[in-house]
């Protein structure tokens, strides 16, 4: 069998929940939250499912649910999409992701990504025939060697961009790190891109985890961007239901267009009931507006619990994940490399994490590990101290 990605294996985030499974470890590997969501949201799927609706929605998604999302960005980030020529219901980021990408990328065509990346990014660019270029995300260390920053690598970005870009990938905040970009950041991007043919794929999906009081900036906010990008987002991350894979993208009406041209026989559309439920859940502006004190208690107690271990943490501005260096550990598997140290965590310490080299096509092995603090206080509190105990 000829693999159309045979440098691609099984998603690190698979392998590492079933071996959390497997060894029965608590897994802070794979981002989900290990609590429930609001009941409320599941009394309004059950209502439309009692509703009858349970056939296929509009192939776009539903009305109600497209117009809550315009009206979401409009709000929060100044910008007014077409509810029904610029917005797509999705069966998660990921899917959108892929989607936009097909739908964009000829073969032959460069996509600029930067790396530690998400993993789904490459393997879509490299099926759409297209060609991933990664620059990589600087990292300022303290004397210590302590990562205090990361920052937009602008000079590789300047470098990477010719006739033959098609796209560049930005994700704000960063999976792993929680970097985030700053509006200044996004103008910069604005004059970079300027004189260019370079589309934008922005993966916002940790939009609503922003912590310290900072704001998270959207392309959709700078109308320069906005006019050559696509937005994703996913509403299984806000409202603590990544199961439910359901997400949206937004995008200028000719951008949407070609989306829409995959999208409908890629998957389609989407579960209805879901897109009634979230349709009605979405008016309610509380309960995102309240994620970002709800993360960052969390954030604080896990890195409270790591304080005195010698895992040395890296900031979290944003996003549910808490990526730490583990080289300062006094034992013999401070050598190892990361994947090596998150298969001994899970099924020796019990606590499964992300290697963040998986981030990487060419493995960086910086000695540093992704956990996810999306869990309850119980969870969290049993994790650290078998992390504690290391
Ligand atoms: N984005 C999630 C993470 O980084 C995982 C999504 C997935 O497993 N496909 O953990």
């Amino acid at each position: 069998f000829k693999s159309r990605l045979p440098s691609v294996g099984t998603t690190i985030f698979t392998t590492m929940s079933a071996l959390a499974a497997e060894h029965e470890a608590i897994n802070l590997g794979q981002g989900f939250p290990d609590f429930p969501c609001d009941r409320a949201l599941i009394e309004e799927v059950n209502s439309a499912m009692l509703a009858n609706h349970n056939q296929y929605p509009p192939m776009i998604g539903i009305k109600g649910l497209r117009d809550g999302v315009a009206q979401k960005i409009t709000t929060l980030y100044g910008h007014a999409y077409d509810p029904d020529s610029e917005i797509t219901i999705t069966a998660g980021g990921t899917q959108a992701i892929m989607t936009a990408i097909l739908a964009c990328v000829s073969p032959g065509d460069e996509v600029i990504i930067i790396e530690p990346a998400y993993d789904s990014y490459r393997p879509s660019i490299e099926l759409a025939g297209g060609i991933p270029i990664a620059v990589s995300l600087m990292v300022h260390r303290d004397e210590q060697g302590q990562v205090n920053s990361y920052a937009i690598p602008w000079d590789a970005l300047t470098n990477a961009i010719n006739k033959n870009t098609r796209l560049l990938i930005i994700n704000t905040p960063h999976n792993p790190t929680g970097m985030v970009w700053k509006s200044s950041d996004l103008e910069r991007l604005a004059q970079l891109l300027k004189n260019t043919n370079v589309l934008v794929m922005s993966d916002e999906v940790y939009e609503h985890m922003v912590y310290d009081g900072q704001q998270h900036h959207s392309i959709a906010g700078n109308p320069a961007l906005a006019s050559r990008s696509f937005l994703i987002s996913s509403f299984g991350k806000t409202y603590h239901v990544t199961g439910w894979k359901i997400g949206y993208i937004a995008a200028p009406q000719s951008m949407m267009q070609e989306f829409r041209k995959v999208h409908q026989f890629n998957v389609f559309t989407v579960n209805t009931p879901m897109q009634y439920a979230l349709a009605v859940y979405l008016k309610n502006e509380q309960h995102y507006l309240s994620l970002p004190h709800f993360y960052q208690a969390k954030r604080e107690f896990f890195r409270n619990g790591l304080k005195d271990t010698d895992f040395k943490l890296s900031p979290t501005p944003a996003s549910y994940f808490q990526c730490a260096d583990y080289t300062g550990l006094k034992i013999p598997q401070a050598k190892s490399n990361e994947a090596d140290f998150c298969t001994w965590l899970t099924t020796e310490v019990g606590v499964a994490a992300i290697p963040v080299s998986a981030f990487y096509k060419q493995p960086v092995e910086s000695g540093v590990i992704r956990f996810c603090f999306a869990k309850q206080e119980q969870t969290l509190h049993t994790a650290l101290q078998r992390l504690q105990s290391i």
